[in-house]
């Protein structure tokens, strides 16, 4: 297979991020014919760093509908599963969030950085140390903080209680043995305690429903109380295809309010979806991470320590909101106005 130099120093950069030393054992984890490329590079990467490396390749098996996480190939294999806890790094290519065996492989101490998007946006979002810092921040303060709220011009007001569970960083690399990343990204999140969410959601034009890679272009007004959202309404389509989708999963669970954080990364582009040719490709990293964001979900739990494993997620980045920690403002209208967090200007 032919392999490109940008590609090679790319990964290499990446890896050395990763902290990537002599005898390390590095295990690549496709599915199927899924990210050869990518495998390929990453052991080249690792092979030149000096470490051991080789492709541990799963059969996706039974097709998942569109957008559903956490039901995954490792499912009942042991022998992957013991491989996998054995290694010093796992690259999963294969989509371990949201599962008990991504919880079990880094229980063992292994630090996986998880790489689901092409070439081009991983080069375009590639991560800093700087980057790494303000999301570091930005957990430090969430992990501190008892209340989090966001509210918009648009009628969002919103409330989380918080304390009860722990605050993920996402930065784009890992260094920590059981620590997770997700190369590219750029924001940290934690949940609202268990019944601790409580308000109203109202996304506008231009915020984003990932499930479906498109932008909400009619107003969708969310109730929430006790950590659930109880009604959807809006006078457009988007409020029937959110309602229609999380019903379809027939799993009352899907209305859990999910994951929270905000988007920290300026090389991330709201835009993406509407000027990339190849969105079948690419998945949603742009959208999640986009600077200013307030990353607004809905679904699983498992990944903060949760009980909820449904298969309906919907994550739902949201333009133009405001944000406090315990009364410190983070966000002013979709600008990050926190000195620690805010990317400094260089002209
Ligand atoms: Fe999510």
């Amino acid at each position: 297979m032919k392999l490109e130099a940008e590609v090679l120093d790319l990964f290499t950069e990446e890896l050395k991020l990763c902290r990537v030393k002599p005898g390390e054992k590095v295990v690549v984890l496709t599915a199927d014919d899924e990210w050869q490329e990518h495998a390929h590079a990453f052991m080249a990467a690792a092979s030149a760093l000096g470490a051991s490396t080789f492709n541990l390749n799963v059969r996706r098996g039974q097709r998942n509908a569109v957008g559903v996480q956490g039901r995954h190939p490792l499912v009942g294999n042991e022998l992957a599963m013991t491989t996998l806890k054995s290694a010093d790094m796992v690259i999963d290519m294969v989509g371990l969030l949201f599962s008990r065996e991504q919880a079990e492989i880094q229980a063992a101490g292994v630090r996986i950085l998880r790489v689901m998007e092409p070439f081009h946006i991983l080069k375009q979002m590639f991560p800093t140390e700087d980057l790494r810092r303000r999301v570091e921040y930005a957990k430090s303060m969430m992990e501190k903080a008892r209340e989090l709220r966001f509210t918009s011009e648009a009628g969002t007001d919103v409330t989380y209680e918080l304390g009860q569970y722990p605050v993920i960083s996402e930065y784009g690399y890992t260094y920590e043995p059981g620590r997770w990343d997700h190369f590219p990204s750029g924001f940290a999140f934690t949940q609202g305690n268990d019944s601790g969410v409580n308000g109203v959601v109202v996304l506008q034009p231009g915020d984003i429903l990932c499930a479906f890679k498109r932008y909400v272009e009619s107003p969708v007004t969310m109730r929430i109380e006790k950590g659930y959202v109880v009604d959807i309404s809006g006078p457009g389509v988007d409020a029937q295809l959110l309602k229609s989708y999380a019903d379809s999963f027939n799993d009352p669970r899907a209305y859990a309010v999910s994951h929270i954080g905000w988007g920290l990364n300026e090389k991330a582009r709201w835009y993406q979806f509407a000027a990339t040719r190849e969105l079948p490709r690419e998945h949603v990293m742009n959208a999640l991470s986009f600077y200013g964001n307030v990353l607004f979900s809905l679904g699983p739990n498992l990944e903060v320590g949760g009980t909820n494993d449904t298969a309906c997620h919907l994550d739902l980045p949201m333009r133009h909101c405001s944000l406090w920690l315990d009364g410190e403002q983070i966000l002013d209208k979709g600008d990050v106005v926190h000195p620690a967090m805010r990317v400094a200007r260089t002209s």
